[in-house]
């Protein structure tokens, strides 16, 4: 059977960007077709400036997210990284793989990297050093394929360079792993500013519709998009990335081709009530299933500790045998 990883980090709260571009995917398709695991990635959390006490409550709350987005731990594993060592672990073997030249030639690195100074923070040596540990989350699994975002799949195109280096080098001991994009919202924009990308992890939130934000907040937010001086609706995200933007979320929830979808307005006012609407309808079974979650804490713990039970299980033969083949 297919083996599935994908995670999410707790450097922020979930984002629509989260749910349609990876998330929702994981719940709907992937848990149900393969052999998957969905992780919390909270030592990704720390390559840059954080507090303890946040990212703690962030992975709590994002598990519990995962969970209320309709990950079954009956048919996937549900667990937190740093509660497996093996990541961390397989991780040095691959920096020990990796050289510094394709680390630093990852977008994300650069972009962080300039964010970074522009607040006057030192860079961390682990935000270079990322990727390696992102390879080390796919390759311990015997991952075949990695449901992600547009942003990622340069990560996941080194990992599978690494692993074809490492099995060159020290004999076949990885599985080499592929990427896979939603075919609809692979990169859901900031409402305002659509030329990049809705992250949670940015510090603003105008722009971000996050998970459990409520009714009102949603369509608040949506309302206050940025479109164009140009008041046609029209799908195209060179000249007009906004109202494209919109129409891509709307299709996320319909299941519409944007253009189509396009057609049917004349104004904005029209187009930005129907995507509110559309989001708020699509995020209220996650909140009220999140609701329940977070009252029984107990029950999200227990899932945890049994997640990561079986990852470690999972993960301990091929970590050993990476071990083994380098020399140790
Ligand atoms: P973030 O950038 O929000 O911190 P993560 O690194 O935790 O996101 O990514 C979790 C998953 O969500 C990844 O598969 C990533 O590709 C996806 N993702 C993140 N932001 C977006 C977005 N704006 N649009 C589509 N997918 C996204």
């Amino acid at each position: 059977m297919t083996r599935v990883f994908s995670g999410v980090k707790p450097t922020g709260h979930l984002t629509l960007g989260n749910y349609l571009g990876a998330v929702r995917q994981w719940a709907e398709v992937d848990q149900h077709r393969s052999d998957a695991l969905f992780c919390v990635v909270d030592l990704h959390a720390l390559t840059m400036e954080h507090d303890p006490a946040r990212v703690r409550r962030l992975s709590r709350q994002a598990a519990t997210l995962l969970l209320a987005s309709g990950l079954d731990p009956e048919q996937c594993v549900v667990f937190v990284q740093s509660h497996v060592d093996e990541h961390a672990r397989l991780s040095y073997l691959m920096e020990c793989t990796a050289s510094d030249g394709e680390m630093r030639r990852m977008i994300q690195y650069k972009e962080k990297t300039a964010q970074a100074r522009e607040r006057g923070e030192s860079v961390r040596l682990s935000l270079l050093t990322y990727p390696a540990l992102m390879a080390a989350d796919i390759l311990a699994y015997g991952t075949d394929e990695v449901p992600v975002g547009d942003d990622q799949t340069q990560h996941v195109e080194l990992a599978r360079d690494l692993a074809v280096r490492f099995n060159q080098r020290y004999g076949q001991t990885f599985v080499v792993p592929r990427a896979t994009r939603p075919t609809v919202a692979a990169r859901v924009m900031d409402l305002q500013d659509p030329t990049g990308k809705m992250g949670k992890s940015l510090a603003s939130g105008p722009g971000i519709v996050y998970l459990l934000d409520d009714a009102d907040v949603v369509r608040k937010k949506v309302m206050r998009a940025v479109t164009d001086a140009a008041s046609d609706v029209v799908y195209d995200r060179e000249k007009s990335p906004g109202v494209a933007n919109l129409l891509e979320i709307l299709s996320a929830c319909t299941g519409k081709e944007p253009g189509e979808l396009a057609a049917q307005y004349s104004g904005y006012g029209a187009l930005k009530r129907d995507v509110a609407d559309a989001v708020v309808e699509l995020l209220r079974p996650v909140q009220e299933r999140h609701a329940e979650l977070a009252a029984d804490p107990g029950h999200v713990e227990s899932v945890l500790r049994a997640g990561a039970e079986r990852a470690r299980g999972l993960a301990r033969p091929t970590v050993d045998a990476a071990y083994a083949a380098i020399g140790l």
